[in-house]
């Protein structure tokens, strides 16, 4: 060492350490990224922007949130993709990015309750109406679209009433009267639905279902088809500091190699044990999008490549709140609890829903499908019935 640069102490090694270790690792899987600041070599390149490939921030991207927001991009069919905390704060931005106050929004009567309860406890007190529609109006949505109508939802099927929607026709309608079109496509884990092919400007979903595929990971994405919806999406994703955890999203990379057979297994395991429940005198109606009990079922038939691992039953109407806790209770392998798309099967019980129409009073209980061997579900299922009944 020089008189001008003296062998630094060990306090400055820590941070500025001499060595580092060969970069050229090639592994199969992308590599965890973490970092907030990024370095410049110029004063004049130094920017704080959340457009452009290069890297600003880490609030903008590091190598591992592109690499995932690309792979779903390239996925989906979009013009780009932002990564976000979750699902739930995918709907907030879609918001957020497209309404202001005095403007209105639509959404279907069916979408996941956290959409609604936004729109109602927090949207509202913004100045946003949000009015909810019956999910299986196609184009006649356009009775309800205002001069302010500024963005329409669709969720397709519905959650836990399971309706399909009409999205092209919603589409055609919406952009005639100039109103984009949000997706909520978590149920076709953005490929069971190709929502850009029909016409959707946003499409969004959580990741936590499908692609993360284990429980163990919250984490969503919105995607974009115009360059509008990119401008918007892309300005608000910044402004709102939806920033993501790089280790996060190598789960939802390492989910989405396993996605294909995952979703396999999933689709014929829960149609088996739909087509059982189907056969059983104490159920009514099984509400799976491939079964023609399921509202909107022949536009699955049209729209969609396959059917996931989530549908509901509606009991017979003798069986009364008592008897269906009793029933969803005495199961073992299917476990109480919200979400899916995991590797376990889960039950829930539904009070009376808040729908126009199709509320069911109280008689629905949606179930998710796992990886277990179906013959033990259904024994599972039997067993459980055979108590109640
Ligand atoms: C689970 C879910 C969400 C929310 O996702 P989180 O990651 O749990 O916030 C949104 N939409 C639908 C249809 C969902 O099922």
């Amino acid at each position: 060492m020089t008189d001008e640069h003296p062998a630094p102490h060990w306090r400055t090694k820590l941070v500025h350490p001499g060595v580092t270790a060969p970069q050229d690792f090639r592994a199969l899987v992308p590599a965890v990224h973490r970092g907030s600041t990024v370095l410049f070599d110029r004063v004049a390149d130094a920017r704080d922007d959340w457009r452009g490939d290069g890297y600003t921030y880490g609030l903008y991207g590091t190598p591992t949130t592109r690499e995932l927001a690309l792979r779903v991009a390239d996925l989906e069919g979009a013009k780009a993709s932002f990564v976000v905390p979750g699902g739930q704060a995918a709907i907030a931005l879609v918001y957020l990015a497209h309404c202001r106050a005095g403007d209105h929004a639509l959404v279907p009567e069916s979408a996941y309750r956290p959409n609604r309860e936004l729109a109602d406890k927090l949207l509202a007190g913004l100045g946003i109406e949000v009015q909810a529609y019956d999910p299986l109006l196609g184009a006649e949505i356009t009775t309800l679209i205002r001069p302010n109508t500024r963005l329409i939802w669709c969720e397709s099927p519905g959650t836990i009433t399971m309706e399909v929607q009409d999205v092209p026709a919603i589409v055609a309608t919406a952009h005639e009267r100039g109103v984009p079109v949000a997706l909520d496509n978590t149920y076709a884990a953005g490929v069971l639905f190709d929502a850009f092919a029909h016409g959707v400007d946003v499409s969004m979903q959580a990741l936590t279902k499908y692609v993360g595929g284990h429980s163990d990971l919250l984490l969503g994405t919105v995607s974009v088809g115009t360059v509008e919806a990119h401008e918007r999406v892309g300005a608000t994703h910044g402004l709102l500091g939806l920033a993501v955890s790089p280790d996060d999203c190598a789960l939802a990379l390492r989910g989405l190699e396993t996605l294909a057979v995952r979703l396999d297994r999933l689709q014929a395991t829960a149609l088996n044990v739909a087509h059982w429940l189907k056969t059983r005198p104490e159920v009514e109606l099984v509400l799976h999008p491939a079964l023609p009990d399921c509202p909107g079922h022949d536009v699955w038939r049209r729209d969609f490549t396959g059917s996931a691992s989530v549908f509901s039953v509606v009991f017979r109407p003798e069986w009364d709140a008592e008897r269906i806790t009793r029933f969803v209770e005495g199961l073992r392998l299917f476990r109480l609890g919200f979400s899916w798309g995991g590797t376990h099967s889960l039950v829930m019980a539904y009070p009376p829903l808040p729908r126009m129409q199709r509320g069911y009073e109280g008689r629905v209980v949606r179930l998710n499908v796992g990886l277990e061997e179906p013959a033990d579900l259904i024994a599972d299922l039997r067993h459980s019935l055979s108590l109640v009944s």
